[in-house]
């Protein structure tokens, strides 16, 4: 068995439009062992999210197509998967929380509902003590007076209090492997900082692995394990925080760590 919960290899993709055949994840290749976060930076369009949206076959497909690599999730290449055993591995083993999350909650139910649902599928636990731990799990993202407010629907709720919803849900399924594509970035910098932090208790608490996209290398430095630097579609910079933050090979990563404030 591979020391791995992921490893993406040489994973190319391309998207297919009126202006020719563009590549846009161009041979990357990252691992991240379990319990572990690796931290994924790099300019806007460098291929940061299509790569993780590849994971889960989620790049918006046609454009875009996988045109070349593999990605084992417990040593299983999954871009082989059934459809069906891809839903699967959605709802049970990765959850993915995105920047803009305002499609992903239901408007017709509670968040408490959903939540609670959400943790109904996914442990072993009854109604009160699901409903509990949707509370208590609300008040871990900043939900303030999260026994009133889990009973309010995602319209009555600001964008910043229904993205950290989603991150509850996403904590809820309880998944080896949570996928966060800039989850902050919408939200103010106090909040970023909790959920960071609560992240990364999670993690401890549940051996769960995260892959975290940013463009905030402080954020790296402080709660990731690995960092992968993208360019241009590919890798140019991949290894243990510490040595990459001391030691960077590449010009491009130099120029970043270079502009930091
Ligand atoms: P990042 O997340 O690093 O900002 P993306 O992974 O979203 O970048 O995009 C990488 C590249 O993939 C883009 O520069 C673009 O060329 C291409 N791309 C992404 N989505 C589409 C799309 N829907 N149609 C055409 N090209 C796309
Ligand atoms: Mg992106």
């Amino acid at each position: 068995m591979s020391e791995y919960l992921l490893e993406i290899k040489d994973l190319k993709t391309h998207f297919f439009t009126d202006d020719g055949v563009l590549p846009s994840v161009d041979g990357v290749s990252y691992a991240i062992k379990k319990g572990e976060t690796l931290g994924v930076v790099g300019e806007s369009g460098s291929g940061k999210s299509v790569t993780s949206l590849s994971i889960l076959r989620l790049i918006p497909s046609p454009p875009g197509k996988i045109v070349g690599g593999e990605i084992l999730f417990e040593g299983r290449d999954i871009t082989k998967f059934s459809e069906e055993e891809m839903r699967q591995l959605r709802g049970n083993d990765i959850s993915m929380i995105f920047q803009e999350p305002m499609t992903s909650l239901n408007p017709v139910f509670t968040v408490g509902d959903q939540i609670v649902e959400a943790i109904l599928l996914h442990q072993d636990v009854e109604y009160p003590e699901a409903r509990e731990m949707a509370i208590n799990m609300l008040e871990r993202v900043g939900i303030p007076s999260p026994r009133q407010r889990i009973d309010e629907y995602p319209h009555q709720m600001s964008g910043g209090m229904k993205q950290r919803v989603m991150i509850a849900m996403a904590l809820a399924c309880r998944p080896k492997l949570l996928i966060a594509d800039e989850p902050t970035t919408a939200l103010d910098v106090t909040i970023q900082a909790q959920i960071l932090e609560l992240l990364n208790e999670l993690k401890d608490e549940f051996g769960m692995s995260i892959l975290f996209i940013t463009h905030d290398l402080g954020v790296v430095a402080e709660t990731c394990d690995q960092v992968a630097v993208m360019y241009a579609g590919k890798i140019v910079e991949y290894g243990n925080v510490e040595t990459i933050f001391e030691n960077p090979a590449h010009p491009y990563t130099h120029g970043l760590f270079h502009s930091l404030p």
